[in-house]
């Protein structure tokens, strides 16, 4: 059985790890990248894979935005990585072939492969944290297209209890998706962290309502079977619950599909792997 090397590369970390397969990965080790030169990063993540021979592939399923003519970081705000050939670095190194993708396509791939959405051939995954990103995989592939998509910034329409006041957190656009129910969305508009609002705080029936935008224009656009939801809001229990429901509101029953007429339990989920992306990589790299 090939072995196959796979990257999580993060603005603040970056984890490693080697697999036969994607559910099943191995010696998983993480190395800080804050304040640390890429060069050295670079080292590090060659270093971990020569102490691995045999490895026939690499999956990098990294942070954006990436260009993948060039298998290049773009224009990240974090500066050192800007221009950053990340691709071609450690096929140079390693001497193989190396995958790169979106930490979010990756983990959508990953969840396909291996966690909530094993079997299907159309999902998203969306990830709602300090910025909101998503992945989608349409007829088994991950969409790519002139760029790739930047779902967090599709733009929603501000709750009506929003009208006189908060008007979102991002500096392109305000009213995007990330600009009004991510991390710092939610601190913004409460003016405390979104993990110290109680269950009952109406801030969740907000974010219920933009995260049901989401998943309902995606559901417009894309029709997955199924919309997967990851990142530290989301791991508030009760808050697909809510999703689930405002995004029957929205929808209205005009789509008609059992999964979507029904609690939708069976549409909008929650991630169900540790290492999403770190996963997707291992299969990234095993499609190469
Ligand atoms: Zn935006």
């Amino acid at each position: 059985m090939p072995l196959y090397g796979a990257v999580e590369a993060g603005g603040t970390k970056f984890l490693c790890a080697v697999a036969n397969e994607p559910g099943a990965l191995r010696e998983i080790r993480r190395f800080e990248t804050a304040q640390v030169d890429p060069g050295v990063t670079m080292r590090q993540v060659t270093e971990y894979f020569r102490a691995h021979p045999g490895i026939a592939a690499i999956g990098v399923a990294s942070f954006g935005p990436i260009d993948f003519a060039t298998g290049a970081i773009t224009s990240t705000p974090k500066l050192a990585w800007q221009d950053f050939p990340l691709r071609a670095t450690l096929e140079r190194a390693l001497g193989v072939p190396v995958a790169l993708d979106t930490d979010v396509n990756g983990a959508a791939l990953g969840e396909a492969m291996a966690g909530a959405g094993q079997g299907l051939q159309n999902l998203v995954y969306l990830t709602i944290g300090t910025g909101i990103g998503g992945g989608a995989l349409v007829n088994g592939a991950l969409v790519h297209g002139l760029l790739h998509p930047e779902m967090g910034h599709m733009s929603l329409r501000p709750a009506p209890e929003e009208v006189d006041g908060f008007t979102g957190v991002c500096p392109f656009h305000r009213n995007c998706l990330e600009g009004l129910a991510s991390g710092p969305a939610m601190r913004a508009r409460w003016e405390v962290p979104a993990e110290d609002l109680p269950d009952d705080h109406a801030a969740w029936k907000l974010e219920a309502y933009y995260l049901a935008q989401a998943a309902v224009n995606l559901s417009s656009i894309l029709s997955p079977e199924r919309i997967i939801f990851g990142g530290g809001v989301t791991g508030r229990a009760s808050l697909l619950a809510q999703v689930r429901h405002e995004t029957a509101n929205i929808l209205n029953g005009y789509l008609r599909h059992p999964r979507l007429l029904g609690g939708m339990e069976d549409y909008i989920v929650a991630a169900a792997l540790p290492y999403p992306a770190l996963t997707g990589a291992v299969a990234m790299a095993q499609r190469l």
